[in-house]
């Protein structure tokens, strides 16, 4: 008797934790119900209808600067956020603004951060709306009209590349944010305010500080210590940026903080000596009233590849061995599947989605990955590393369906060539810290015969060679059982950068959207495709759906931008259409969506000026070098590039652009000035390496021109596995 009334309860919780599991009407945070599962429980919408999606209505971005955020529905309003923490508050049900929200930014926040100016949204609690900021200013809104509560720097060194681009999280009293920047010069951290008054409760450092400076900020921090080089680039930071994930999770009373790469990359560079160097790449488990560590599980020791653990989690439970488990489902760029015991982070499952040659494997007795340093230590050699900096896993959501048992996730299988920069600059505040040089797999080919000799040589003898003129990548949509890493069915996609969020709901679908523009429905089950509508902008960020009034929406951010932004891929429609951003909403029965018209034929770049007075050409390679150590991240002088492509300047730009680059004359338009960083000649140096990138542009478009051939580069397409 007493055994079955065991049984009894068990189904019992095991049914109330299914039942809790999803959205309903509401979608209370970016990843929908407290475990950020992006599942939703409602079903007006399904397999059997889907066809009949169609446009509701849509909120025009003034912007083409990239939207990566979820929104949020609470009582039929929708709070969302876009390019550097604006925000916006609309009925859901027909569009309409209640309000929005500019934080006034310093635009040379924008020379610090490597990967757009994009922001992963809001959280909203007790009528507050809370954003981070561009610039690392955490703000508290009224939800009912925008008006700023409080406001708070969340930055300790405004000398260092710090920014947010990721969502704060409630846990209860209290609001915590991170930051980015670890692909500069910061060392990272988390800190938790005051809801009401946003007074500051805790810090927690990830990584520990120079131990000259003193102790270290807590006993955790002392432990951590243990596994760094003494004479560690202290200097640098150590990176560690918890620049998306954060999640609370009430059950047990824990934040689990995602912690970002080390900087610099390599471990060699970082901290001579090896080390695993705690907490990079971990999950940290803080207690919310303290910021002190409950537990710690390092994804990736003694990381060199850029292998974040930021990337989204889910909070559920899986039936183990006949026991509902409570886990953490989390995917990270370093390939890897984990499922890990929330109550003390030991490591249930681990399994690789995707080729690797970093490990060969998680021992689930210790933990701990089997490193193969012979094919992944660049410092030694040039190494084609698996899977890419870019992350098997990025900050994509993902979606889990409890009635499925599935994960859906965006995978991208691909490596990158790894090298020690020969160029590499001693550390510079503000600058990038490339001691690394990055090679995407589908590029090597390409760029192989302009490597260095020897790196050159290292590529030509890598046995993954092969593998990368096979296949250079493949990215798809997957549908994953968690506990095994299997793929139960998969959907391939037209380009590597073609990764966007996930939704799945009770009415057996799943919502992707698409590089090319297109809103995407599957069948949870088997993957079929049942439903696309082309809205002709290119989409990252995961649909989400909510109920107002008995009508079910879905809903997406549209807009191509984030890490690689810059670089506008051939197949997308951000390069077709241009890149307006837009929030849209679809319900059964709708119209057709508006699409945006496509840009106008390319044009032959303009003709330059002469070249400036002096130059010779070794001003021009310094500018060259100039360019790509300083503009090159953002200015990818691609015709259809979402910042004006420099090789195509007209003469009123040329004249002014000493104004323009050291006294920041163009600071409305987001371009910084840069007079404490580059000189008079550095700037001219500039100048003439793209006076004579636009002679050679201009040659060659009209060279095309005259033989009748298209301007545009063609379409390229990458092979997929299936
Ligand atoms: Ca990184």
């Amino acid at each position: 008797m007493k055994q079955i009334c065991a049984l009894l309860i068990a189904i019992l919780l095991a049914a109330c934790a299914r039942s809790q599991t999803g959205a309903g009407d509401d979608w209370t945070n970016p990843g929908g119900d407290q475990g950020k599962t992006h599942f939703s429980r409602l079903d007006d919408i399904n397999s059997e209808n889907v066809t009949r999606l169609g446009f509701a209505w849509e909120l025009r971005l003034d912007t083409t600067r990239g939207m990566e955020a979820t929104p949020v529905v609470i009582d039929g309003v929708m709070v969302t956020s876009g390019v550097a923490g604006r925000v916006y508050a609309l009925n859901a049900a027909t569009g309409e603004e209640h309000w929005r929200f500019e934080p006034e930014i310093d635009p040379r926040v924008h020379r610090g951060t490597c990967c757009d100016m994009v922001n992963r949204g809001v959280a909203v609690k007790d009528g507050r709306v809370f954003v981070g900021a561009l610039d690392g200013v955490l703000y508290a809104l009224d939800l009912r009209t925008g008006r700023v509560l409080w406001r708070v720097d969340t930055i300790v060194d405004r000398n260092r590349a710090y920014s947010i681009t990721g969502a704060p999280e409630v846990a209860g009293d209290v609001v915590i944010i991170g930051n980015g920047g670890a692909e500069f010069d910061v060392r990272g951290y988390v800190t938790a305010y005051d809801v009401r008054t946003g007074r500051e409760r805790w810090r927690f450092y990830t990584v520990p500080r120079d131990p000259a400076q003193g102790p270290q900020e807590s006993p955790d921090l002392e432990a951590a210590l243990e596994t760094w080089d003494p004479e560690s680039r202290w200097d640098i930071g150590g990176g560690g940026t918890a620049w998306d994930t954060i999640h609370y999770d009430p059950e047990f009373n824990a934040v689990y903080v995602g912690v970002g790469n080390g900087g610099p990359y390599h471990v060699a560079r970082r901290s001579p000596s090896g080390g695993e160097n705690l907490y990079l790449c971990s999950i940290v488990a803080l207690d919310p009233r303290t910021g002190r560590v409950k537990w710690h599980y390092q994804e990736t020791p003694g990381d060199s590849w850029d292998y974040t653990a930021t990337q989204p989690m889910v909070l559920t439970r899986l039936d183990i061995n006949g026991e509902s488990t409570p886990v953490l489902l989390h995917a990270p760029k370093n390939g890897f599947l984990y499922v890990i015991d929330r109550r003390n982070g030991r490591v249930i499952a681990a399994n690789a989605l995707v080729y690797m040659n970093w490990a060969s494997g998680v021992d689930l007795a210790t933990g701990r990955p089997n490193l193969t340093p012979e094919t992944s230590n660049y410092a030694l050699r040039p190494q084609i590393v698996f899977p890419t900096a870019a992350g098997a896993r990025n900050w994509h959501p993902m979606a889990f369906s409890p009635e499925t048992g599935l994960l859906y996730a965006s995978v991208l299988d691909m490596g990158n060539l790894l090298f020690m920069s020969p160029g590499a600059k001693p550390h510079r505040v503000r600058a990038l810290n490339n001691d690394a040089a990055i090679v995407f797999a589908g590029d090597i080919l390409d760029v192989l015969p302009s490597l260095p000799p020897p790196v050159r040589a290292a590529v030509e003898a890598s046995p993954e060679l092969a593998r990368v003129r096979n296949r250079p990548a493949s990215q798809e949509l997957r549908a994953i059982d968690p506990l095994t890493g299997r793929t139960v069915w998969s959907v391939p996609r037209a380009a590597w950068q073609d990764r966007a969020g996930v939704l799945a709901t009770a009415g057996d679908l799943v919502f992707q959207g698409d590089l090319m523009g297109r809103l995407n429905a599957y069948d949870a089950r088997d993957g079929r495709r049942l439903h696309t509508i082309e809205t002709g902008t290119s989409i990252l960020a995961a649909p989400m759906t909510y109920r107002v009034d008995g009508v079910q929406y879905v809903a997406v951010m549209a807009g191509w931008g984030g890490g690689g932004w810059s670089y506008v891929p051939r197949q997308s429609a951000a390069y077709e259409r241009g890149n307006q951003n837009r929030i849209l909403a679809f319900r059964l029965d709708g119209g057709a969506t508006p699409v945006p018209d496509p840009l106008p034929p390319l044009e032959p770049a303009p003709a330059p000026p002469p070249q400036l007075a002096g130059t010779t050409p070794a001003r021009i390679e310094r500018g060259r070098d100039l360019f790509f150590g300083n503009c090159g991240i953002c200015h990818s002088n691609q015709a259809r590039s979402l910042l004006p492509d420099l090789r195509r300047m007209q003469r009123p730009t040329h004249d002014l652009f000493q104004e323009i680059v050291r006294e920041g004359l163009y600071e409305a338009n987001g371009m910084p000035g840069w007079s404490d960083l580059l000189s008079r000649e550095d700037v001219d140096a500039i100048h003439a390496f793209l006076i004579e990138e636009q002679r050679r542009t201009r040659a060659r478009e009209l060279d095309l021109q005259r033989r009748g051939q298209p301007l545009d580069p063609p379409r390229a397409t990458i092979t997929s596995s299936n």
